[in-house]
């Protein structure tokens, strides 16, 4: 009986083989998806050359100049409807060197730059400036109403300076007090209103004059070293015609050791504010404390580019309806005050990526005919500097969202061979991961979530600036099991992110075997051949905190 089993379903599996018309249609285009081709971009775009792509830099122009002949040389059409490859991201550099005190009882303690705290603005003028101004500890500084939470009920923080912890509220499980509430601010998950970056627009919301954030290594998902960093070099914003007055004042983090004497100086605890602060009953507290900044900036104002490239879709109709691959080009730099190697190459991240756009560009150029819908491949600008150039073209976009299926991005590849599952960072968000979960299981493999999400990867890479326009974006990410090592052996990307994430190490390796990535970029152009020929647009999850935006302009598209 098991063998008679067994014969039929070999029988079905080699039919299906041979005469799929699909199978046969879609094979000369995953072929061209090939390990050597992935390695050939990323040595170019990694290499010192290159100097590790920082925008408006000779990386810059190196790369885009690249990205564009391959885009070129494949056969791909200008994305832009200028009939370039480009669009034009207005970004201001900025170095910023402030001043700070508090000021308690009428005593003035300055704080030591970069060690005690950092300060900068995403508003342009040259010097920045706030004086005097309230301290208000409002917990975590979230307004939430699908979770029943306003940290600021009802007072007014015009004017004041607020000062709030990072990450969301880990509300604890009211039957197991051991675990996190999975029904708030997604448990152990960090939502976007972990974020920085929401912690400051809600500031600006607010009408705050300064935000400052107490850093805490293990809720930032990160130690403070990386915010000095990060915080103290040339920091990038777009250059909106504003010139981004409505952002507020001054952005801060303090060390939690400046953050615990400040409350003790003026009689308050840290430990009982931060517990306090996970309850929906909290209250913001005026502190005895006044905060002053000085921020002398040096703005350098540019135009760096996403590079855009299309492929029009062969059905009359459809064609006026887009697929969008995303991958960013830019990464750190080159850091003169290192000494040793300077240059972060950015090999992983994101020159795979990028790779592999290309890649599936020219796997694309294979079919005929063309996929029914248009695809567009996107090489954005500034990810690494606050996901701009993402943000940028989602403001302003070249194809009308409401027209646009879907956003997929690829942050950082796996280069280290076959794997026994996808990392699929988005996971559960939209029907998108349902396809790529689907056709993981095609070649043997299961598509996983992201294994640390309280780093809250997803608002931290491209997609998250499709997703907040409404866009339903799909996210793949390097943290997955080697064929190579047992099931439960420590995850390669894991190892990666200790020893090379944002690091000058961060290059091409001896030990890389790409045949695991050219598996990834396949299921990619299986997801994207079938959204750009589908008969339904993927949708996001009922209760996916983007769903709202997407309805409303689907609504609004279909007047
Ligand atoms: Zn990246």
């Amino acid at each position: 009986m098991k063998i008679i089993a067994t014969l039929v379903v070999l029988c079905i599996v080699n039919i299906g083989l041979a005469d799929d018309p699909e199978a046969e249609r879609l094979k000369p285009a995953l072929d061209a998806i090939t390990p050597d081709g992935l390695l050939g971009h990323i040595k170019t775009l990694a290499s010192d050359e290159f100097e590790g792509r920082a925008p408006g830099s000779k990386g810059e122009e190196l790369s885009i100049k690249y990205i564009s002949d391959q885009f070129k040389t494949i056969g791909l059409e200008p994305g832009s409807p200028d009939g370039s490859y480009f669009q034009e991201v207005p970004l201001a550099g900025i170095k910023s060197e402030p001043t700070a005190s508090f000021i308690v009882d009428g005593q003035t303690t300055m704080l030591n730059y970069p060690d005690d705290y950092v300060a900068s603005s995403a508003r342009l003028p040259e010097q920045i400036k706030v004086d005097n101004s309230s301290i208000v500890f409002v917990g975590y500084g979230i307004v939430a109403p699908e979770y029943g939470w306003d940290d600021y009920k009802d007072v007014d923080v015009h004017g004041k300076t607020l000062l709030m912890l990072i990450n969301d509220p880990p509300i604890p499980n009211a039957k197991d007090p051991g675990k996190l509430d999975e029904k708030m601010f997604g448990g152990r998950a960090m939502t976007y209103y972990g974020r920085w970056m929401y912690k400051y627009e809600i500031a600006a919301k607010k009408g705050a004059a300064a935000a400052i954030i107490i850093h805490e290594t293990g809720p930032a998902a990160y130690p403070y070293s990386v915010v000095r960093t990060s915080w103290s070099k040339e920091n990038f914003e777009l250059d909106a015609p504003d010139r981004n007055s409505g952002a507020v004042s001054v952005r801060s983090w303090i060390t939690l050791d400046v953050a615990k004497k400040l409350l003790r100086d003026s009689r308050q605890d840290f430990d009982a504010l931060k517990n306090s602060a996970i309850s929906k009953d909290f209250r913001p507290v005026e502190l005895k404390a006044k905060v002053s900044f000085e921020i002398k900036q040096q703005v350098r104002s540019f135009k760096s580019h996403n590079v855009i490239a299309k492929l029009d879709g062969s059905d009359p109709k459809l064609k006026d309806e887009y697929v969008i691959f995303s991958a960013h080009w830019d990464h750190l730099g080159k850091h003169p005050e290192l000494s040793g190697d300077q240059i972060f190459n950015g090999a992983v991240d994101n020159a795979s990526g990028v790779a592999a756009v290309i890649s599936l560009g020219r796997a694309f150029t294979k079919l005929n005919p063309a996929p029914k819908r248009t695809l567009i491949f996107l090489a954005t600008t500034a990810e690494e500097a606050g996901l701009l150039g993402a943000q940028y073209y989602a403001l302003h976009p070249l194809y009308p969202l409401a027209k646009t299926l879907a956003d997929i991005n690829i942050d950082s590849m796996n280069v280290w061979g076959k794997t026994r599952d996808i990392e699929d960072t988005s996971f559960g968000m939209s029907t998108l991961d349902d396809a790529l979960a689907l056709r993981a299981q095609t070649q043997g493999r299961v598509a996983i979530a992201n294994p640390r999400p309280e780093k809250g990867s997803i608002y931290r890479a491209d997609n998250f600036e499709f997703a907040k326009v409404g866009v339903p974006a799909l996210y793949i990410g390097k943290n997955e099991h080697l064929v190579a090592r047992a099931p439960d052996a420590p995850l390669r990307g894991d190892e990666f992110d200790l020893h090379d994430y944002h690091q000058v190490s961060d290059e091409v390796k001896p030990d890389w075997d790409l045949s695991g990535a050219v598996q990834d970029v396949q299921l990619l152009f299986e997801v994207g051949y079938e959204v750009a020929n589908g008969s339904k647009y993927p949708q996001w999850k009922p209760g996916n905190e983007f769903k709202p935006k997407r309805d409303a302009m689907l609504k609004a598209g279909s007047k």
